[in-house]
């Protein structure tokens, strides 16, 4: 089968260019990640450009010179972008500022020596495959978030790109008249020029991969919380509780369940507006997450209602945590939302180990009741008892 370096050089850098422009122009609005992915891909593809480029020029004059380096800011510096937005998918949000340096030394090194075919051969290609294997190797760590499969296939194909690279730098260096030219078609430059291509399309396919990955993992993220003051729903409460009241039960811990309702809602719906309304349920959810210790799981259990499951709580600690939340609305809300803002809450208390969820609701549900009869502004246990209102001083 006859073949070309030239050949396999454009098509891979076409597919580049092609790709750079349309992926931006077909993927919307993206986050940080990837539009560093975007932007990898650019850089590479413009850096693949000037690179063949500089081949229409003389060799050795001052424009090959100043193409060429240029080039290899691009292809390093697009390798850079990528690997930040491979950590940003990963879930790290700080990046190793190892791929950016190279980048930067393998430019200006490249640039001082580029009169020496031998040394800048080497030097670009030592460097660059380098810095692939060090992408790959942090690809390889097991990511900070659940991720897909994608990850194999960058590792995959930075890893046969840095082989290739690597074997054309050490052929250009120290066995340069094997490989005498850019062109020169000894086996490893096709090996290269093949990779190059298959792994380019391997690479762009892991990408998009990672983005729908990492979009899939916002939606479910978005599905267990609530919309409006963004603490855990319903569903998702309930998911959790019932794992909670499992490890409460098998290591003997208590448990307390604390169901809270605002007071008089409506009223403030009907005299302030349904905003003034959507503004209180926000401030409340804050004022609950504000209280709240380690081990506390909080939800909007529906309208006004809000549920707290407290891990390892006992009766001294639900009522410090009632203390601690009313005296935070006294504090602020009439500052806040321009009016007062009361609640009425019931205790369920985890008793035996037959106690189930259902049950614990049933209770606080039953309390939160008489203390709406008692008059409001008040939290009951299970028991009836009222809770003991912070002392006055
Ligand atoms: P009580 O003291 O007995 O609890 O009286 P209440 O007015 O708080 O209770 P009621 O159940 O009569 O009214 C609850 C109100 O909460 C009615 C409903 O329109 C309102 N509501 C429920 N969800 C939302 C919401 O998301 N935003 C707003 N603004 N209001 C809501
Ligand atoms: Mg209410
Ligand atoms: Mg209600």
């Amino acid at each position: 089968m006859p073949t070309d370096i030239a050949s396999l050089l454009f098509a891979l850098t076409l597919n580049m260019l092609v790709m750079s422009v349309a992926l931006p122009s077909v993927m919307g609005e993206v986050n940080t990640a990837a539009r560093r992915a975007q932007a990898g891909i650019f850089a590479g593809a413009v850096g693949w450009a000037l690179l063949l480029g500089s081949g229409l020029t003389d060799a050795g004059s001052w424009a090959d010179r100043a193409l060429s380096t240029l080039a290899m800011a691009g292809i390093a510096g697009g390798m850079a972008l990528n690997a930040v937005a491979f950590d940003l998918w990963c879930g790290r949000t700080t990046s190793s500022r190892a791929p950016a340096a190279i980048a930067v030394l393998l430019t200006l090194g490249y640039g001082i020596g580029f009169s020496s075919y031998a040394f800048r051969v080497g030097w670009a290609n030592g460097l660059l495959a380098l810095q692939m294997a060090m992408v790959a190797a942090t690809l390889w760590r097991k990511p900070l978030v659940p991720v897909g499969r994608w990850r194999w296939l960058l590792v995959v194909a930075l890893l046969a790109q840095t082989i290739v690279t690597a074997w054309r730098g050490v052929l250009g260096a120290f066995f340069t008249d094997q490989f005498p030219t850019f062109l020169t078609l000894h086996p490893v430059n096709i090996a290269f020029g093949l990779v190059a291509n298959v792994t380019s399309m391997l690479s762009l396919a892991g990408i998009l991969l990672a983005h729908r990955d990492e979009a899939a993992r916002g939606l479910q993220l978005l599905a267990t919380l609530d919309g409006l003051t963004g603490v855990f729903n319903r569903r998702a409460w309930l998911v959790q509780a019932k794992l909670d009241l499992a490890i409460s039960v098998r290591y003997d811990q208590p448990l307390v369940l604390l169901m809270l309702d605002l007071d008089y809602f409506k009223q403030i719906n009907d005299s302030h507006g349904h905003e003034a309304g959507d503004r209180a349920l926000r401030f409340f959810a804050v004022a609950l997450q504000t209280v709240s210790r380690t081990g506390d799981v909080l939800c909007r259990y529906g309208g006004e209602e809000f549920c707290v499951l407290m891990n390892r709580a006992d009766h001294a600690a639900t009522q410090s945590f009632d203390q601690r939340l009313r005296a935070l609305l006294a504090a602020s809300a009439q500052e806040q939302l321009g009016h007062q803002l009361s609640y009425s809450a019931g205790v369920a208390t985890r008793v035996g180990a037959g106690d189930t969820l259902e049950a614990m609701l049933r209770r606080a549900d039953v309390a939160l009741y008489g203390a709406k009869a008692l008059g409001r502004a008040r939290t009951l246990d299970a028991q009836g008892r009222e809770l003991e209102p912070a002392s006055a001083s």
